[in-house]
């Protein structure tokens, strides 16, 4: 039943690896001779601990995190992070710096100064319509975290360097990019990344929190905003997302096993954004949006010369089995999202496609 699936370029949710849906299916109604589903077993199974024990070791293990860290589940969303962190770290009297870098760093932000937290912006993009990552930003001495957001989903920028904080331990926003290329996590004092662009289905977040951060979660905000609840009790406080917690479990599993892990599933990434700035880059019928020291390997955008065009070529791009085309609805434009599990040869078959259109139309 898989010559219907379409090459999927959606930002999120987002493609996963064909295997893992199917090895989804194959063990879905009798899961590891449970006679239950995943969906069925108790959380406080042995099942699950299996499931969820795996999926840590496995993200610890690939991102070469140290026993300082703690990776949790969270539900609510990297959203829902954008609250819990000034909630957690930020006491009277403290301040953090953000950098703005496009939507989701702007919510935020928004979020810290709903709180009445101090909230310093050291650095933003919107002067140029968030098309760059700063450069020389000036840090707080004595902030609390410097907030980033690794990739901005929407206008197609990735940090290639993290900024140097002068000591400062970073919080990174990582959903779009986490798991697609190796960086040193010692100068972060959390990172979190909705599943639902690069690991997995929507549904659950993954933080990693060291443990000077989880001592500062005061007593006095509500249990479940805590980031010191989930760490005490194995991301059980509550009932996890099973399902979801399942499902990055066998796409941390892909990513050790069938790919290799991260340094071979980043010359990936790396090979296959290179392919597409490259076509984009041959003729003047595509523009990409991002500045060039500043462009995504994970969300690749970029306009056509009308917008008429543009809508043409992503129905006609769908009709040839080409799916999730169109940029983000604030921004317009086109958008191909090539997170992990989109392969070289859905690339491949894009970039045939859009040599064809210009040809046709250029
Ligand atoms: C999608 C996205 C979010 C929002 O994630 P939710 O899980 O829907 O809350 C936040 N940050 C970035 C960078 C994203 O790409």
């Amino acid at each position: 039943m898989t010559e219907n699936r379409i090459h999927n370029f959606n930002a999120g949710p987002a493609a996963l690896p064909l295997s893992v849906l199917e090895e989804i299916q194959a063990s879905f109604l009798d899961f590891k001779g449970s006679g239950m589903s995943i969906t069925e077993v108790s959380h406080r199974s042995k099942w699950f601990d299996e499931v969820i024990n795996d999926a840590v070791e496995r993200i610890k293990r690939i991102l070469g995190l140290d026993d300082r860290f703690q990776v949790l589940f969270l539900q609510g969303g990297a959203s829902m992070q954008f609250c819990m962190i000034p909630m957690n770290f930020l006491a009277d009297g403290q301040q953090a710096d953000y950098v703005n870098t496009g939507t989701w760093s702007t919510k935020a932000i928004q979020e810290a100064r709903i709180q009445g937290k101090t909230i310093n912006v050291a650095a933003s993009s919107e002067d140029d319509n968030f098309t760059y990552i700063p450069e020389n930003i000036a840090f707080s001495e004595g902030a609390v975290y410097a907030h980033i957001t690794s990739n901005n989903t929407i206008k197609g920028t990735q940090w290639a360097e993290f900024p140097d904080t002068g000591g400062v331990p970073l919080i990174a926003d990582m959903s779009s990019d986490i798991l697609s290329r190796s960086f040193d996590a010692d100068k972060f004092g959390l990172f979190y990344a909705g599943a639902q662009k690069n690991m997995g289905p929507a549904g659950v977040c993954v933080v990693a929190i060291r443990e000077d951060f989880l001592k500062m979660v005061p007593e006095d905000i509500p249990t479940m905003l805590k980031y010191s609840t989930f760490a005490a009790k194995n991301s059980m406080f509550n009932t996890p997302p099973c399902f979801a917690v399942y499902t990055v479990q066998l796409v941390l599993k892909w990513l050790e096993e069938s790919m290799g892990g991260l340094e071979k599933m980043e010359a990936v990434n790396r090979q296959k954004s290179d392919m597409l700035y490259g076509l984009i880059d041959a003729g003047g019928f595509y523009n990409g949006t991002a500045a060039e020291g500043s462009r995504s390997m994970m969300n690749v955008t970029f306009r056509l010369p009308t917008e008429e065009l543009e809508q043409s070529f992503v129905q006609e791009a769908l009709a040839n089995g080409l799916g999730g085309l169109k940029g983000h609805r604030s921004v317009g434009g086109c958008r191909a999202s090539i997170y992990n599990p989109t392969p070289l040869k859905a690339i491949e078959a894009l970039c045939e496609f859009m040599k064809e259109f210009e040809r046709k139309n250029g």
